[in-house]
């Protein structure tokens, strides 16, 4: 089981969270500008990396709160979490 810590609760089990996919991609400045194929790959193509990945969690059963995770996809370690907005500095890439 997955304990993640929740930036406001504390560690909690994996199955009060929902998990909102990778944190690392920013919303296009200017959507209405961007080409279909753009647009297209910012919606549905993302990176499988192996090692520290950012990501975004919903503490579905908490606090109903949305916040980062980086969490290493190989080991399922969690690294870091914090609240949006709030500087990640744990070091790894
Ligand atoms: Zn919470």
């Amino acid at each position: 089981m997955l304990l993640i810590p929740c930036p406001w609760c504390g560690a909690r089990a994996q199955t009060e969270f929902g998990y909102g996919g990778d944190a690392s991609v920013g919303r296009p400045p200017d959507p209405q500008q961007l080409s279909r194929e753009a647009w297209l790959d910012y919606v549905y193509l993302r990176d499988n990396p192996r090692g520290p990945h950012l990501e975004w969690w919903y503490h579905a059963a908490g606090c109903r709160r949305w916040f980062r995770v980086r969490r290493d996809t190989l080991t399922h370690e969690v690294l870091v979490s914090a609240p949006p907005g709030e500087a990640i500095e744990d070091g790894s890439p």
